[in-house]
C-alpha cells in the first residue's frame, strides 16, 4: 500500500495479507483487539463485530479492549460481544495477533501502543485518510464510510457469514459514522451494506433509540445550560462562521452526568444555520479539553485538528486542547482561515450567506 495520506483503499495483496494473518493464528493463539481511546460507535461496533466473527471462526483466546478507564458508555450497554471486553490492564501482554480499529495513529491506542511491538503481527483496520500506517498490515480505506465497512469486507473474505450479533455491532458502527445515513459518505454501497445487516433480522428502531435517542433527564438539563452559552462568530473562518460552546467537569457534576453524555452535544450545536464550523470544548481535567469540530463543507476541520495535535476527517475532527477553554478556542480561530477549502469559493459563501445575520 502507498504511504501516509493516500486515498487508495486496500489492494488485493493487503486483503490477502490480512486473511493470512488471521488464518495463521495457532489453535491456542491469543488475539487482542484494540479500538481507539474514548471509543465511539464505530470503534466499539467494529471491534466487537469482528471479535464475534473471530469467535465463529473458532478463536478461543480472544480479548477486546481500549485504553483509559474500562467504562463502556451507557448507550453501548446492549451491544453484542461485550463479554469480549477486558480492562486495558488485563490485556494479553504479547498476543500472537493484535488488530486495531478506527485509530488513525498509534497515539490513539494510549498505553496499549506497546502491543504493536510485542504482538506477533499487527493488523490495522481503519478509514481515516490521515492514517499513519502504523502497525504491519494495513486495511485502510479512506473511501469507506466507517471502519465497519472494512470489517465486513474482511469477515467476508474469511468466510464468516453475518449473523444478528455481528450485524448489530456493524450497524451501530455504520449509523454512528454516517450520522444515521445523513452524511456525504452515505453512498449506494453504504445502503447495500445496511440492507445486508438488516436482513439478519436486527431491529433498527430499537438500536437507534438506544444509541442516539436516549439520555438521562439530567443530561437534557445539562444540554440546555451548555447550549444556552453557545457563541456565534459570523466572521470566523473567512466569514463562513463559527459556533461554539464548552462544558466543564463542574457542569457534569452539578447535573450528575458522566462525560460520555457530552458526545451528542456537537449534534445540537452543528445545526446552527449561520455557521459552517461548529465546536464543542469538553473539559476532561483541570487544563485539558477534548475538542470536537464539525464543518458543513466549506472548511477542512481535520487541518485545524492536525495543526493542533489531533486528527480526524475533513468534516469531523478533534484534538486535545490545553489551558483554558477560551485559549483553546482562540487557537482554533487562528487555524480556521487557513482551513477554508478552495480559499474564497463562491458557492460555499452563498450557501451560508442566504441566512440574514
Ligand atoms: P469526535 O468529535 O470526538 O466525535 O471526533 C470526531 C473525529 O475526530 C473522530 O472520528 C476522530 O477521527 C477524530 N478525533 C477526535 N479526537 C481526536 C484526537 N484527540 N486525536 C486524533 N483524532 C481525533
Ligand atoms: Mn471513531
Ligand atoms: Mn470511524
Amino acid at each position: 500500500m502507498s504511504g501516509t495520506g493516500s486515498d487508495a483503499g486496500p489492494t488485493g495483496a493487503d486483503w490477502a495479507a490480512a486473511v493470512d494473518a488471521v488464518r495463521q493464528v495457532p489453535a491456542d493463539g491469543r488475539v487482542l483487539l484494540i479500538c481507539h481511546v474514548n471509543p465511539d460507535g464505530d470503534a466499539l461496533g467494529s471491534m466487537l463485530g469482528f471479535g464475534l466473527g473471530l469467535r465463529r471462526l473458532g478463536v478461543r483466546r480472544l480479548q477486546a479492549t481500549f485504553p483509559g478507564p474500562p467504562e463502556v458508555p451507557e448507550p453501548f450497554h446492549g451491544l453484542p460481544g461485550l463479554d469480549l471486553l477486558v480492562p486495558a490492564s488485563e490485556a494479553y501482554p504479547d498476543p500472537d495477533l493484535v488488530v486495531c480499529f478506527d485509530a488513525a495513529s498509534a497515539s490513539r491506542l494510549g498505553d496499549l501502543v506497546d502491543r504493536l511491538a510485542t504482538a506477533g503481527t499487527a493488523l490495522v483496520l481503519d478509514h481515516h485518510a490521515s492514517n499513519t500506517r502504523f502497525g504491519g498490515i494495513h486495511l485502510v480505506d479512506p473511501a469507506a464510510a466507517a471502519t465497519s465497512v472494512v470489517v465486513e469486507g474482511l469477515l467476508d473474505r474469511l468466510g464468516v457469514p453475518l449473523d444478528a450479533g455481528i450485524a448489530e455491532c456493524l450497524y451501530v458502527a455504520l449509523t454512528t459514522d454516517t450520522g444515521s445515513f445523513r452524511f456525504e459518505a452515505t453512498t449506494p454501497a453504504v445502503h447495500e451494506m445496511a440492507a445486508r445487516l438488516l436482513a439478519t433480522g436486527i431491529r433498527p428502531g430499537d438500536i437507534s433509540r438506544r444509541i442516539f435517542d436516549h439520555r438521562p433527564f439530567g443530561a437534557v438539563r445539562l444540554f440546555g445550560e451548555v447550549l444556552g452559552r453557545a457563541r456565534l462568530e459570523p466572521s470566523a473562518a473567512g466569514g463562513r462562521g463559527l459556533v461554539w460552546t464548552y462544558a466543564t467537569l463542574d457542569d457534569l457534576a452539578r447535573h450528575g452526568q458522566r462525560p460520555y453524555v457530552l458526545e451528542a452535544l456537537i449534534d445540537s450545536v452543528r445545526c446552527t444555520a449561520e455557521a459552517d464550523v461548529s465546536c464543542v470544548v469538553k473539559q476532561v481535567a483541570a487544563e485539558e479539553w477534548a475538542v470536537s469540530l464539525r464543518s458543513k463543507g466549506a472548511v477542512d476541520v481535520s487541518r485545524v485538528a492536525v495543526a493542533l495535535g489531533g486528527g480526524g476527517h475533513r468534516f469531523a475532527a478533534g484534538f486535545t486542547g490545553r489551558g483554558t477553554a477560551d485559549e483553546v478556542v482562540e487557537r482554533i480561530r487562528g487555524q480556521l482561515d487557513d482551513a477554508v477549502i478552495g480559499g474564497g469559493d463562491q458557492e460555499d459563501q452563498r450557501r451560508v450567506s442566504v441566512f440574514p445575520r
